[in-house]
């Protein structure tokens, strides 16, 4: 079998490469050449001798995602759906801004964790994607923008388009944990993509254990789906509160602040109508957070089909961010972006699964029509 070189971390290439009888600097050739500049040919590797390129390209490859769909928002925001097998697609959202250009990407196809306002965790968990396909997500952004000639003032300055990247997509990162590290230490690493720990955020919904594995292996920015202020509300909206509880899951982030890259955490909280959304939720917020050095980032809900919940109103989020500023936290709003491609985490690859797996099932099994099926 052929190994992809988008599967191998820093260190799994040098290995790689000696037991080939490869000299160590030839790791950070070939990195570069995969990483930096985003080659999916051996052949292309010039600088190494034609011999060494034709015993490697016998067994190795690059090999990058395949795209299912490409969509752009009215507002730059662009989507990715990535096929990940078996009817089974995974996002990659890219965030144009002046000042930087962030990437979403995914870790797992479907989640197990099964939140109760989350579209990918409606979709169950299908499989664990590899350390290339999650790396893969953010070497085809950066080589397809470069490649349509994306202009920004840090590419003029040789960077790469994708300054920051944000582990928000589809999947929990933190049940994926040898995958996902494996390609934080490329994103790292100054051969690869030489991203400062500050501009990778990884969010979790509270895989505690995991949590103290990150701090000591690869602490990037942290962002932690808290969502609820007491248990009763979390073990409902949040599942794995029923295994590690809020006690146990705020002294994990204090555990984390001495490696946080900026000295704090942030803790998301999805405004939900009427279930979290209260002066009394604010209150029990303020007081679960107070030995935690955090920003609280709210989020607007964004429904789907079938989601039992409805998005706060803009009042009752301004009053609720208040309250908590008031108490003197870092309290923000997050912008909705993409909203005519339904960027928002799991919801394209959502209806593109249901769509591929009736279209499989159509195939394999004969079916009878619905009336009023719609036809895909
Ligand atoms: N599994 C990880 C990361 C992926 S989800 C986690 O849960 O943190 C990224 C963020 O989007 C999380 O904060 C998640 O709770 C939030 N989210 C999920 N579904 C959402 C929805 N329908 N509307 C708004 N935010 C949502
Ligand atoms: Fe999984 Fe995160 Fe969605 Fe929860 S919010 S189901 S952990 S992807």
């Amino acid at each position: 079998m052929t190994t992809n070189l988008l599967d191998l971390a820093p260190a799994a290439l040098a290995d790689w490469l000696a037991a080939r009888g490869e000299k160590p600097f030839r790791a950070q050739q070939v990195s570069r050449w995969v990483h930096q500049r985003f080659v999916d040919d051996i052949g292309a590797m010039t600088d190494l001798a034609k011999a060494s390129r034709s015993a490697l390209a016998v067994d190795a490859s690059i090999a990058g995602p395949t795209v299912v769909r490409d969509t752009t928002a009215s507002d730059g925001t662009r989507k990715w759906l990535l096929d990940a097998g078996n009817g089974n697609a995974v996002e990659s959202v890219y965030i144009p801004e002046d000042d930087r250009g962030t990437l979403c990407i995914s870790s797992q196809a479907g989640c197990a964790l099964d939140c109760a306002f989350c579209s990918t965790g409606k979709q169950g968990f299908n499989r664990n994607l590899t350390t290339g396909e999650i790396i893969g997500q953010l070497w085809h952004a950066n080589r397809t923008l470069l490649a349509e000639g994306v202009t920004a003032p840090w590419i003029d300055q040789g960077r790469p388009p994708i300054t920051n990247v944000v582990m928000m997509g589809m999947g929990e990162p933190l049940a994926n944990f040898d995958n996902v590290v494996a390609a934080l230490h490329l994103m790292l690493d100054d051969n690869a993509y030489g991203l400062s720990r500050r501009r990778v955020t990884l969010s979790t919904s509270g895989v505690v254990p995991n949590i103290d594995r990150l701090r000591e292996e690869c602490p990037v920015a942290l962002a932690v789906s808290l969502h609820a202020p007491n248990d009763t509300l979390r073990d409902r909206i949040v599942p794995i509160n029923r295994k590690h509880p809020l006690s146990e899951l705020m002294a994990a982030c204090q555990r984390y602040i001495p490696a946080a890259p900026r000295d704090f955490v942030t803790f998301e909280y999805v405004m939900l109508d009427g279930v979290n959304d209260q002066d009394t939720h604010a209150g029990e917020l303020i007081a679960l957070v107070r030995d935690v050095p955090c920003k609280v980032n709210l989020i607007p809900f964004n429904p789907f089909p079938g989601s039992e919940f409805r998005t706060s109103p803009r009042a009752r989020v301004l009053a609720f961010q208040d309250r908590l500023k008031h108490a003197g936290l870092v309290a923000t709003i997050r912008k909705t972006r993409g909203d005519d491609i339904d960027a928002a985490c799991g919801q394209l690859a959502g209806q593109v699964q249901d769509r591929i797996k009736r279209r499989l099932a159509t195939r394999i099994v004969p079916v009878q029509v619905q009336p009023g099926t719609p036809s895909t």
